[in-house]
């Protein structure tokens, strides 16, 4: 039997998230790719052929807690059952390209995503967590000036088969024992330009007969598309806003977006999260010298985040081979930090992790022809930092 994208679930026919419909019209050609499909999308799709319920239940167990791809090992089934199976699903993850490690213990993988594009992933290591970093998107629309993933237009928005194919890869290669603990969406793209493949790809890593990944382990990062806002709300996600200016002159001068929605949109949005949802909200702020690093700033970033329950993740700005920018000394960090925390502020400097090997914040680019897989070393050790 062959699947078509009129039988297939409504949200391939939306046109929303022209990837996957993009994609959905080639499988109609051929068969549907597995780790595109939410539990609920396989229910619909498989009662729409006239089969029970619970038929999708024992695919998903089979595929994501057993680790099997082949129908034909899914005993449970019945023969018939199966060969129909085969000639409606196939399997397709991102193969891993690379694997470069950072000094560090940072792991940074490289992913193939079809048309000749790559996207990165990121393994953070740090005490008992390790932190999965996932991309949404092949370069990013949005521009903002500091970030690395911004100097290069959107070319592709992932399916949910890429963004959960990033956990599985990143996954498969973890010695016996450990496992992620916290998942942050805070790798190449804006998440919420791509909130239809976000959103489904969180039910498949949330969901109680797959791979059960708690909900409130995982953070989606927005540099502030505010009407979307919502959608992480309701996702049961937990909400972090790259903020990076702590009025609208300055945000507008290094983030365009904030000309479309500014801060005031912004925390309203940021307000009814977290009364919603009981959390707060996580303000990332990444330091850039001269620009928005002095005692000032600090004092207009807590009066500005104070309505807000919220805790303020202060980014050390990271260089890379296209920055206008430049990082501010420890001590204009450490002056910045202080002068929240004595006003009251929840504010921590994020550890600077996998910085060597282009792997930290707003360095993650994939794959291009003058991208260098490594900083080099002597650059590395300039800027204040260690080999061993
Ligand atoms: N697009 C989303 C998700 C990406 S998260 C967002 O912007 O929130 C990437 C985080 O790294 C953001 O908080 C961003 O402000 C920060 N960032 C970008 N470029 C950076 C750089 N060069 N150094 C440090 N942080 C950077
Ligand atoms: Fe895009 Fe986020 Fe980078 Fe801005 S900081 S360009 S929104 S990835």
């Amino acid at each position: 039997m062959q699947a078509t994208a009129a039988g297939l679930p409504g949200r391939f026919r939306c046109g929303i998230n022209c990837c996957n419909l993009r994609q959905i019209e080639r499988a109609s050609v051929s068969t549907v790719n597995f780790y595109d499909l939410t539990l609920e999308q396989l229910r619909e799709s498989l009662t729409g052929l006239g089969k029970e319920k619970f038929r999708a239940q024992q695919l998903y167990q089979w595929v994501y807690q057993k680790g099997i791809e082949n129908f034909g090992e899914m005993s449970n089934l019945s023969k018939v059952f199966r060969l129909e199976l085969e000639k409606i699903f196939h399997f397709n993850l991102p193969g891993v390209v690379e694997r470069v490690e950072s000094r560090d213990g940072t792991t940074k993988l490289l992913l193939d995503v079809g048309d000749g594009q790559t996207v990165e992933a990121v393994l953070i290591p740090a005490d008992e967590r390790l932190t999965l970093c996932l991309s949404s998107e092949v370069g990013c629309n949005l521009a903002c000036k500091f970030c690395y993933t911004g100097k290069r237009l959107l070319s592709k928005r992932l399916s949910v088969s890429q963004i959960v194919g990033q956990f599985l890869r990143a996954t498969e290669g973890l010695p016996a024992g450990k496992r992620v603990t916290n998942i942050v969406f805070m790798g190449m793209g804006e998440p919420l330009d791509n909130p239809e493949a976000v959103f489904s790809s969180i039910q498949v890593l949330t969901e109680a007969l797959g791979i059960k990944f708690p909900k409130k382990k995982i953070t989606v990062s927005t540099s502030g598309l505010v009407p979307l806002i919502p959608l992480v709300t309701e996702s049961g996600a937990r909400l972090a806003v790259s903020l990076n200016g702590s009025n609208d002159e300055v945000r507008s001068a290094i983030m365009p977006i904030n000309k479309k929605h500014p801060i005031q949109q912004l925390f309203d949005a940021c307000r009814s999260h977290a009364r919603e949802t009981g959390n707060r909200v996580t303000f990332e702020y990444v330091l850039l010298k001269g620009v928005n690093d002095s005692v000032e700033h600090a004092r207009e970033l807590y009066r500005l985040t104070r309505s807000v329950p919220n805790k303020i993740n202060l980014i050390p700005f990271n260089e890379h081979p296209e920055a206008d920018f430049f990082r501010p000394s420890q001590q204009t960090v450490f002056r910045f930090k202080n002068e929240l925390i004595r006003l009251g502020a929840h504010a921590l400097v994020r550890k600077t992790m996998g910085r060597d090997i282009y792997a930290a914040c707003g360095q993650l680019t994939s794959k291009f022809p003058e991208h260098p897989q490594r900083m080099p070393r002597d650059e590395f050790e300039k800027a204040g930092y260690s080999t061993a």
